[in-house]
């Protein structure tokens, strides 16, 4: 039978000389006996046990269910119960944030966290009494696999067992484009070009510099008349991440005021669950960290309603890894929805399409690995299709999204060679790809082999440039990451769509997102995803500080002081204006020196950076020399040494005129949409991908700000996935990066325990001959019968009784064993 305060602590703050070392073995000890999680306060720690244990599913939710917060035993129902509860008793909005390293646990408890939520909230909009009905107060016991119930699984895509949706909401509007490309064979000749095409572009000279063309659209005017586009209109473009530009929410609750409304909950519930695999398949890959690994952030926010009923939903992506599309190491794969499309579609289709096996196609036979252990891509393609049902995505619009994709494993095929501008060495890939997307062959391998610049003060003047077969090799490159962008875009904005809620609302928001990394060779993405976290590491102080201050102030208790380590110092050096931040200094050098020659440009950031903000406590660059090419951040969690090799290209992440020319005059009215920009606009600045992290995780922290957070800190027990083993030097290092110790400290340099009065009299009063009548008679009592307890360590609020040390506490603990 589990006890509260077992020999191995269940929450952390309690140990009495907490270090990385033994806040490890505190953990180890408690994962061996199949306790997975830890608290430390109300944060909670989850260490992947790598199988699947009988400790979550319909009974143990049952079980969490109104039970009392401080009374359970560390779980992520648990937590999950405090953040519901919360919600419905103080009317506010809360949120889960979760972190920790690939392979952690960050998706696999999101997905508990929203199966909990779901099932115990009510499934009516109004009227409703709210709760899914309690349990009789049961609180769990479990003390580690002694209980033989059948687990739930724990695969991909976990849904909600038992429940009822309405299945899916095609919205049936124009008929199936026809005219698709006749059946045949891979290799053969590639089908006839659809009839209505955009006429060819002039050809471009070639020889020599770049000769400037006349000024105005260098292709064809898009075809715009006729059928509005497909699917609700254009993706909103919230950048990598920034999610749609949303109203700030207000605590407690935002929205358009609107009163309440009957929504089909059962319906919301289910597009909550089934866009899991959804997402999963078009933003999860293999990678040799984890099989089903989130190539992108996460923050999904579920709306509820008075009833307390789930209304609606918002999800904001951030920091997409588009580069897999075309790049991938050893042993990893591309996102999963390419081989599930390879699998599961039919075989006229296949065939229509061009479609063979996996094997066939550089973006996913480059790493040598096309499959999953245990993973059904054929089978997860049904799901996938039966979700974009569900979230309203209709067959017709699947169906160009599939051929979108399609296409784009074609694109990867397109080889160059030759000099400038490259030739392409097979035209078969070409016109594959030509007709799946609606364009002209020769026009899409001219947005391939020339860039489109321009030049001069007001930018009037434009340039086509002809391009190497490297460079051609980019400008493929660029147009698949961007097409996949924003079809990944266009299915998270419908199923936005289909959550969309407008009344007054307050959310339970789930973040998941990649946790603080530290690899042996860190570059732009591991600066960007280590900027976020630091981001995030300010709010939790901010929220935990204040969440701690905010709980003495309700007890009627004096204002204490919480010290603690603010990383403020590190925003600023990354993001700061005045004086400029790294990432300042690396959008003015990619504003000034063009991108063309990237190690320049890279060369040029380090010189500025050396420059300008060289002598700065958080930052270290220690070689300054010509041949300078990284620099070390002090971060919260630890040193990082980034390597400056291709900051300025990813940083740009541009947008090539000529290849969303060559988009906006597709046939697919469907394509045309996912293009809205005017692409002759030479106002618009180009954005930066670091001034849209900034922008994202701006919006990000004024969106948690407005909840309560509660967090959960995953851990990897090892690097092999292997079931219940726990290898202290790994666990030991995620302490550290996760910042557990400060956790800890912060807890600690308020009070280590905290309890309501009745429970702790019941609990402790046992100590007295005599169940003392309130506290104050307890802490006279113990204070005269142990000289080494001190009256001030207790302090009585209005409602709860706080103990400043966990010595206190153990000493108690042992005079209630004896
Ligand atoms: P990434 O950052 O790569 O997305 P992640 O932290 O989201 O990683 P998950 O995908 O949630 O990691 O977990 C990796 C795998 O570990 C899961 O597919 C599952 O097999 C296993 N796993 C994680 N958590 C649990 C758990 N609580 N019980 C059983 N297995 C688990
Ligand atoms: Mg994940």
């Amino acid at each position: 039978m589990f006890r509260l305060f077992s020999s191995g602590v269940d929450d952390l703050v309690l140990v009495s000389n907490p270090s990385n070392g033994e806040v490890t073995s505190q953990i180890g000890a408690r994962f061996d006996r199949e306790l997975i999680y830890t608290n430390i306060g109300e944060v909670l720690i989850a260490v992947n046990p790598y199988k699947s244990l009988p400790i979550t599913g319909p009974e143990f939710i049952k079980m969490y269910q109104n039970a009392s917060g401080s009374d359970a035993s560390p779980h992520i129902y648990a937590l999950a119960e405090r953040a519901y509860r919360r919600m419905v008793d103080e009317n506010e909005s809360q949120c889960v944030i979760i972190s920790g390293e690939s392979g952690a646990g960050k998706t696999v408890s999101a997905k508990l966290i929203l199966q909990y939520v779901t099932s115990v909230s009510p499934n009516n909009s109004s009227g409703g009494s709210g709760g899914g009905g309690g349990n009789g107060g049961g609180i769990p016991q479990y003390d580690g696999g002694s209980d033989d119930r059948p687990a739930p699984p724990m695969g991909r895509g976990m849904g909600m067992p038992g429940m009822v949706g309405r299945g899916g909401l095609p919205t049936r509007g124009a008929p199936s484009r026809g005219g698709g490309p006749p059946t045949r064979g891979r290799g053969g000749p590639p089908p006839p070009i659809p009839q209505n095409r955009a006429a060819p572009p002039q050809p471009v000279s070639s020889g020599g510099g770049p000769p400037p063309v006349a000024r105005g659209p260098v292709a064809p005017p898009p075809t715009r008349g006729g059928a509005p586009p497909r699917g609700g209109g254009p993706p909103t473009r919230g950048g990598r991440g920034g999610g749609p530009p949303q109203p700030v929410p207000s605590r407690g609750g935002y929205g358009g005021g609107g009163s309440s409304r009957s929504v089909d909950v059962e319906h919301i519930k289910k597009v909550i669950l089934d866009s899991n695999p959804l997402m999963e398949a078009i933003g999860n890959a293999k990678t040799v960290r984890n099989d089903n690994s989130s190539r992108f952030g996460k923050y999904l926010e579920i709306q509820f309603d008075d009833n307390n009923a789930p209304v609606g939903g918002l999800i904001s992506t951030f920091l997409l890894e588009k580069t897999r599309v075309t790049f991938q190491q050893k042993n990893e794969r591309n996102f999963h929805i390419f081989y599930q499309l390879l699998g599961g579609l039919d075989q006229t289709t296949r065939s229509e399409w061009g479609l063979t096996q996996a094997t066939d196609f550089y973006y996913l036979a480059q790493s040598k690995c096309t499959t999953v252990e245990d993973v059904d891509d054929a089978r997860d393609f049904q799901e996938v299709k039966s979700a974009m049902e569900t979230v309203g995505i209709s067959r017709e619009e699947q169906t160009e999204i599939f051929r979108i994709l399609a296409a784009i494993l074609h694109v990867g095929n397109i080889r160059f060679q030759g000099e400038a501008p490259a030739s392409v060495i097979d035209e078969t890939p070409l016109q594959w790809a030509a007709s799946l997307l609606g364009c002209d062959p020769q026009f899409l391998g001219q947005s391939l082999n020339h860039r489109q610049i321009q030049s001069g003060s007001a930018r009037h003047t434009q340039y086509q440039v002809p391009q190497n077969p490297d460079q051609s090799a980019g400008l493929r490159d660029a147009l698949a990451k961007t097409l996949y962008e924003r079809i990944f875009d266009f299915i998270v904005t419908r199923i936005n769509k289909a959550m969309s809620y407008s009344g007054n609302c307050k959310v339970i928001g789930v973040l998941d997102i990649y946790g603080f990394e530290v690899f042996e060779r860190n570059s732009f993405e591991q600066f960007c995803i280590n900027y976020v976290n630091e981001r995030l590491q300010q709010i939790f102080i901010d929220l935990t500080v204040r969440g701690e201050q905010r709980e003495y102030h309700e007890e009627g208790m004096k204002w204490k002081d919480i010290s603690f380590f603010d990383n403020k110092i590190v925003v600023d050096l990354i993001d700061g204006n005045k004086p400029p931040g790294i990432m300042r200094v690396l959008d003015d050098v990619c504003k000034t020196v063009h991108a063309v020659d990237s190690a320049a440009a890279d060369i040029k950031f380090m010189e500025k950076l050396i420059h300008s903000i060289q002598s700065h406590p958080h930052l270290v660059i220690s070689n300054t020399g010509s041949s300078a090419d990284e620099f070390t951040i002090k971060h919260y969690a630890g040193d990082v040494s980034y390597s400056t090799e291709e900051f300025c290209f990813k940083n740009n992440d541009n947008l090539y005129a000529s290849i969303v020319g060559c988009l906006q005059n597709s046939t697919y009215q469907f394509i045309v949409s996912l293009f809205p920009e005017n692409i002759q606009d030479n106002k618009q600045a180009p954005t930066t991908s670091s001034f849209k992290i900034r922008q994202s995780s701006s919006y990000l922290v004024t969106r948690l700000s407005a909840c309560t957070p509660h967090y959960i800190r995953c851990i990897k027990p090892n690097d092999k996935k292997q079931p219940m083993n726990f290898v202290s030097s790994r666990v030991e290092h995620q302490v550290k990066y996760l910042g557990l110790l400060e956790n800890i400290k912060v807890k600690r340099s308020g009070y280590a325990y905290r309890q309501l009065k009745d429970v702790f009299l019941n609990r402790f009063g046992k100590i007295m001959d005599v169940q003392p009548r309130n506290v104050q008679e307890f802490v006279e009592y113990i204070t005269r019968t142990h000289k080494d307890i001190n009256a001030d360590e207790f302090e009585e609020g209005k409602t709860k009784v706080f103990v400043k040390n966990p010595e206190t506490i153990f000493v108690m603990e042992d005079l209630l064993m004896q």
